[in-house]
C-alpha cells in the first residue's frame, strides 16, 4: 500500500516537473511568478515596497494571481475563451502542459486587453524600465 502511494506521489511530481520543463523560458517565468506570488501584480508590489498606492485591482479586490486567474471581472472575456469549462487554480498553475500553456496564454491576452502586471507597475513607479 505504501509503495503504491509513493509511486502515485512520484508520478504526480514527475508530471508537474515535465509540464513545467515543456514550456519555453518566457512561459516558465510567467508561471513561476504566478505560483510564488512574487510578481508585479499590485497586491505584491504594494506589500513589498509601496510603489503603488493600493493593493487593489481597478475592480476593487486585491490584485493577486488567484484573483486575476479566477475572479477578476476585467478578464471575464479572456477567461471564458481560454477556459470554456470551469478550471481550478491548482489545474491552472500545476496542471499538465496544456493547462500551463492555457494559463500563460490567458496572461498574455489579459495584458493586451487590460494591462495588469508590468505596465501598471512601470506607470505607477514612473520608471521606463527595470
Ligand atoms: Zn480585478
Amino acid at each position: 500500500m505504501l509503495k503504491l502511494f509513493v509511486f502515485h506521489v512520484l508520478s504526480l511530481v514527475e508530471r508537474v516537473i515535465f509540464a513545467y520543463h515543456s514550456l519555453n523560458q518566457p512561459e516558465q517565468v510567467i508561471l513561476v511568478r504566478l505560483r510564488l506570488g512574487h510578481n508585479r501584480l499590485t497586491a505584491h508590489i504594494y506589500t513589498k515596497n509601496r510603489l503603488v498606492q493600493s493593493p487593489k485591482c481597478p475592480c476593487g479586490e486585491d490584485q493577486t494571481a488567484e484573483h486575476v486567474l479566477l475572479r477578476c471581472k476585467r478578464h471575464d472575456q479572456e477567461r471564458a475563451v481560454t477556459w470554456p469549462q470551469e478550471t481550478t487554480l491548482q489545474q491552472k498553475l500545476y496542471g499538465d502542459v496544456k493547462d500551463l500553456r492555457q494559463t500563460t496564454s490567458f496572461i498574455g491576452a489579459a495584458l493586451k486587453c487590460a494591462p495588469i502586471m508590468e505596465w501598471e507597475f512601470i506607470l505607477a513607479s514612473g520608471r521606463s524600465s527595470f
